[in-house]
């Protein structure tokens, strides 16, 4: 069942990031004249994310032509980039189901009403041919058999050839529903599962506990906000995107990789020990200590870039808020402790 809340944006970041953002927008919205309204705020607010990239190319090329952002411009932006993006998807994919069956409808009744003319036409001639049986009659009425039949298997192909291509045509909106099921649960940063995932999977593993144990690994990247003031965002984007595949490659198959917030990821590891637990977050943790990320551009050394981990173990009474604090109560020990570390 597809909750509708589920094709909202979500907007999961930090108290902190969103206040940087903040600053960045109402300089920009001043510095183009732009109505500081929640609209325009929606707008330049996916812009100086840069996490929606099609909407960042069109308000780029309008603002390269000065283009007056009137309620017109602002609500074409915000319907075709931000509200309803993935709304719009399924009521395309909807209105493209309905024509796909209407035509393959219209082709099943034309042919069904061809037949049934063919089979009229065919009882019109056996009364005839019974009352005259000469020779001529029967070889014109022959001839006229042979045509109809022709023309009922031409109609009968075409019926088929629709089917075929109705068929084609549902296979690709299977494929397009399943990339916008995909869209509405993935972090559009890290490709991990967003934050409504993670909620969602919570909630569902702590009403029915696959296997014994369930842990939850809470990592947090160390002195996050210094990285982006020395190297910028998009260098401490692409740190984050770093971090999310480290998580990737040490979660096992059935562990549910997640952002949890801004700088904040999780594991779900659900038929997991809690030693398990804490030997993939270690081995997490080891890899990012070892890891001498550089940029690109100049290949300047990132410095040491650590992560400190919290873990907890599902108990009976739990629910999804207990189980969170006590990872967070573990994680805060970490930072609290000297970062760089595993606590449970
Ligand atoms: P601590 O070791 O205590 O975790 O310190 P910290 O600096 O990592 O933590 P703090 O919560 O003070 O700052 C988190 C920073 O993470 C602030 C925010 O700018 C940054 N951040 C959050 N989400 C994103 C993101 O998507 N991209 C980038 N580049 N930065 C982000
Ligand atoms: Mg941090
Ligand atoms: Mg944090």
């Amino acid at each position: 069942m597809t909750d509708s809340t589920a094709l909202l944006p979500i907007y999961d970041f930090s108290f902190t990031l969103n206040a940087d953002y903040l600053k960045k927008i109402i300089p920009l919205l001043t510095r183009h004249q732009i109505a500081a309204n929640p609209i325009n705020y929606a707008i330049f607010y996916d812009y100086v994310t840069e996490l929606n990239p099609s909407l960042t190319s069109a308000v780029n090329r309008l603002l390269s032509q000065n283009t007056v952002f009137d309620s017109e411009t602002s609500l074409e932006l915000y319907g075709n980039f931000i509200s309803n993006a993935s709304l719009k998807s399924f009521d395309n994919i909807q209105q493209q189901i309905h024509k796909v069956i209407r035509q393959a409808t219209d082709a099943i009744n034309d042919t069904c009403h061809k037949a049934e003319q063919t089979n009229d036409s065919f009882q019109k001639k056996s009364a005839i041919l019974e009352s005259k049986p000469e020779i001529a009659t029967t070889q014109s009425i022959l001839q006229e058999i042979i045509q109809e039949t022709k023309s009922l298997a031409a109609t009968s192909h075409a019926m088929q050839m629709q089917l075929n291509q109705a068929n084609a045509e549902m296979e690709q909106l299977r494929n397009e529903l399943a990339r916008v099921r995909q869209m509405a649960v993935t972090d559009g940063l890290t490709g991990l599962l967003n934050r409504r995932a993670f909620d969602q999977t919570l909630s569902e593993i702590i009403e029915q506990p696959d296997g014994e144990t369930t842990c939850l690994s809470l990592l947090d990247i160390d002195h996050f906000k210094r990285i982006n003031d020395t190297f910028g965002h998009t260098i401490g984007d692409n740190v984050l995107k770093y971090v999310a595949s480290l998580l990737k490659k040490h979660a096992e198959g059935h562990h549910h990789v997640a952002r949890y917030g801004g700088e904040e990821l999780a594991i779900i590891m659900p038929n997991t020990p809690k030693h398990k637990a804490i030997e993939i977050s270690e081995n997490i943790r080891i890899e990012m200590e070892k890891s001498r990320l550089k940029r690109k551009t100049d290949n300047a050394t990132l410095g040491l870039i650590t992560l400190s981990v919290g873990i907890a173990e599902l108990h009976v009474n739990d629910n999804p808020e207990s189980f969170i604090t006590r990872a967070d109560t573990a994680l805060y020990q970490a930072k609290e402790s000297g970062r760089n570390k595993v606590m449970h």
